[in-house]
């Protein structure tokens, strides 16, 4: 079976983590630091905290924004439901925008029209690692007082107008699941630019608690002393997740040039046939994690997905808008919402795309699609 994605670990990974478990520390240790000062320079941030996933990371930077009840958060359904449950985790209400329908990015127009007075934040989501339009969104928050939380889990080495995505206002996100562009095994981070928000991140990762004595708030002095300041999580990642990641940050311009030259690949062979690719937008110039194709319509996609699985393809779909996922549902968020997000869903289908796919494979995969496509005639 093909994957839709695959992590990639060499020997150099192994040796790396070999060396982080003879090192005397498993968990919080010198890797750690070393993976957030990767972090820092691949994502033009001036601060990472590295933590035990993505899910994590969002749920902390939601925190550290000061997302509450009677919040609103504004993001696209086109996602994983993570990028909207962080909003719940807090007490705030997920507010979902439509996508713009050939890139399937968040439309900032889209975003305007849900803004209320309610509103304190939009999470971007950048799926399958293509940008959305940051310098519109930027210039709506600044308008409006909104903050911004990007969901970059999909898009480690990708640029918005020239830009690494570190560098725009407001707090990332970023995964490393094994499906993702690089893997600690689980793991995630939050960047940012301000560093009051990266001291809050770091008690928060830590269960709210600080042994920096400039912050605390008592008399009390000692080597023993402590303070918790918030309720926080244990939500650290391991030394040795980070020995993997600080390994697999050496590979990321060769993993990124090979998605490109797949990516490449697969645009030109699906030109002329009857299905959709995702449009890459003028300001994005992406490292690709997914690869979507649209079919039209649920029946067809039914068909060209199982089509492809019998000949051990095993494409993914991503993803279900969010609130037609039945807790969303008992939410009362109602269908129709996002009618594009929506009708992307229908005839989506998330093609394999890893940098160890071979040639071989990648040209399987491109004469199955132009199989099915004929088909579909
Ligand atoms: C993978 C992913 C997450 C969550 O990351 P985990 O590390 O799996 O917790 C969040 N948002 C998006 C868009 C993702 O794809």
């Amino acid at each position: 079976m093909i994957p839709y994605a695959q992590h990639h670990i060499d020997d150099d990974d192994i040796a790396a983590v070999t060396a982080a478990m003879k090192s005397g520390f498993l968990t919080t240790g010198p890797c750690v630091e070393e993976f957030e000062a990767g972090l820092r320079r691949v994502t033009g941030a001036r601060y990472a905290v590295a933590v035990a996933n993505g899910t994590a990371a969002l749920h902390l930077a939601a925190m550290a924004m000061g997302i509450g009840p009677g919040d609103e958060v504004i993001l696209s359904p086109l996602t994983f439901a993570a990028s909207a449950n962080c909003v719940l985790y807090c007490g705030g209400t997920p507010v979902f925008a439509d996508v713009d329908p050939d890139t399937m990015l968040l439309d900032p127009e889209e975003v305007k029209r849900k803004i209320t007075s309610r509103t304190k934040a939009v999470i971007p989501v950048h799926y399958g690692g293509e940008c959305c339009e940051m310098k519109a969104l930027t210039d709506l928050a600044d308008t409006h007082g909104l903050q911004l939380l990007q969901d970059a889990a999909h898009a480690l080495g990708s640029l918005a107008n020239g830009r690494k995505l570190g560098e725009y206002p407001g707090q990332q996100i970023w995964s490393f699941h094994p499906a993702k562009t690089i893997t600690t095994g689980e793991g995630g981070a939050i960047t940012s630019n301000d560093e009051a928000v990266y001291r809050h991140l770091l008690r928060l990762r830590t269960h709210g608690i600080t042994r920096d004595p400039t912050q605390w708030t008592g008399t009390e002095r000692g080597g023993w002393y402590y303070e918790q300041l918030d309720l926080g999580y244990n939500y650290r990642i391991a030394d040795l997740q980070c020995a993997l990641g600080v390994s697999q940050l050496r590979k990321l311009d060769r993993f990124a040039r090979r998605r490109g030259e797949i990516v490449a690949r697969y645009d030109e062979a699906f030109q002329g046939l009857p299905l959709r690719t995702q449009a890459s937008p003028s300001w994005s110039q992406a490292v690709r994690h997914l690869y979507p194709i649209r079919v039209s319509g649920p029946h067809l996609r039914r068909r060209v997905y199982d089509f492809l699985h019998e000949k051990g393809i095993g494409v993914n779909v991503h993803y279900l808008p969010v609130y037609w996922l039945p807790y969303y549902e008992r939410l009362g968020y109602p269908k129709g919402l996002c009618p594009h997000a929506e009708d992307a869903y229908q005839g989506l289908i998330t093609l394999p795309l890893y940098p160890a796919m071979t040639d071989d494979q990648i040209d399987f995969v491109i004469r199955c699609v132009q199989e099915a496509a004929q088909a579909c005639r």
